[in-house]
């Protein structure tokens, strides 16, 4: 059930892809972009209910209750293993190589919680952070604001790519990878701040009648949380959200982990985030370089796509349960996820003298 779900919707997202890539030489993306607004939005009779119904089908679908019956948990536990079973593997397979860290953050470095602006990191986690980003070139990767997700974080010396990479930021001090007199800034989605703080403030007068919806404004992109919402009522929330989009044709919807994402129509995700960040580096190109891309959400695997299909480094999901992904290992939960990172640290510490 959940592959099959998750097919259809990875089908919409790669129609969405090729209308994206049709576009002019121009820059024109007028026309692509009403080609995609009328596809995902206001085609009431060839997607509209279909789609609703499918959010809805697959954020329950997410939930461990479900979850549980899916019968081929052991076959994925195989194609996808464990990390951290995997250790001596995958560093020899860095060997000689620039590890280069992403990560993630809700879910991945952070528990998910009911209040998402209670989403904190242990102590523990953010100390092996700050000494992981001693030994390699470290990313935070969130669909967050950056200014949210740095509020959470709090090291100056990492990267931080907030609104799923649409607001990236080179360290402030402390990194020994930031090279001189040269402050990394990039905003792909600027023009569309004044339209996302339009619709974040719509989104929050249209669902305040929904106990427990909350709307985020996540500076270049924003988003809806069902995750305290009466399951009855999830599809009327999502209605509510999709009516609200149909007035802003440069913006489109997508699923996340019970939240309803809305972002600018621009070619920029995370996996963009990613290759400008290796570049930003002196990656490009480069075959001495090893990403490791952590994460738990949909939107990261944008990013695992890019790796896989470079052949270049490795991306691990973090999940309890089998799920259709382009990472190559897993991990089950964000103390994992630390365990890996202070295995890693340990790692180049012993080897490198780090
Ligand atoms: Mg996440």
């Amino acid at each position: 059930m959940v592959r099959f779900i998750e097919e259809n919707i990875t089908k919409m997202f790669i129609s969405k892809s090729e209308v994206l890539c049709s576009r002019g030489n121009d820059g024109d993306t007028s026309a692509a972009t009403k080609v995609l607004h009328d596809f995902q939005i206001n085609d009431e009779n060839v997607v509209g209910g279909g789609l609703i119904r499918s959010w809805v089908d697959s954020m329950r679908a997410c939930s461990p209750t479900h979850l549980n019956s899916f019968n081929n948990q052991s076959c994925w536990i195989e194609e996808h293993p464990s990390a951290l079973n995997m250790f001596e593997e995958i560093v020899h397979e860095s060997e000689g190589k620039q590890i280069v860290m992403f990560l993630d953050y809700d879910g991945t470095l952070s528990p998910i919680v009911d209040d998402p602006d209670r989403a904190f990191m242990s102590k523990k986690m953010r100390n092996t952070v700050k000494k992981l980003a001693m030994c390699f070139p470290t990313a935070i990767v969130s669909g967050r604001s950056r200014e949210k997700v740095y509020g959470f974080v709090k090291l100056t010396e990492l990267y931080y790519a907030g609104s799923h990479g649409m607001d990236i930021k080179g360290p402030e001090k402390g990194s020994k990878y930031q090279k001189k007199n040269r402050s990394l800034l990039c905003q792909p989605a600027t023009e569309f701040l004044p339209v996302i703080t339009e619709v974040y403030k719509n989104l929050v007068e249209k669902t305040k009648s929904i106990p427990g919806a909350k709307v985020e404004n996540n500076k270049f992109c924003a988003c809806v949380h069902f995750r305290c919402v009466d399951e009855n009522k999830w599809s009327y929330l999502a209605h509510l959200v999709r009516s609200v989009l149909k007035n802003y044709p440069k913006l489109m919807l997508s699923q996340g982990r019970k939240v309803l994402e809305i972002r600018p129509v621009i070619e920029w995700d995370k996996g963009k985030a990613l290759e400008f960040l290796l570049e930003s580096l002196g990656y490009t190109n480069c075959t001495d370089v090893f990403p490791i891309y952590i994460g738990d959400d949909r939107t990261d695997e944008d990013a695992f796509k890019i790796l896989r299909d470079k052949r270049q480094g490795l991306g691990i999901l973090v999940s309890k349960y089998a799920k259709e992904t382009n990472a190559s290992y897993s991990l089950q939960e964000p103390d994992e996820v630390m365990d890996f990172l202070e295995r890693l640290v340990e790692w180049k510490q012993l080897t490198c003298g780090a």
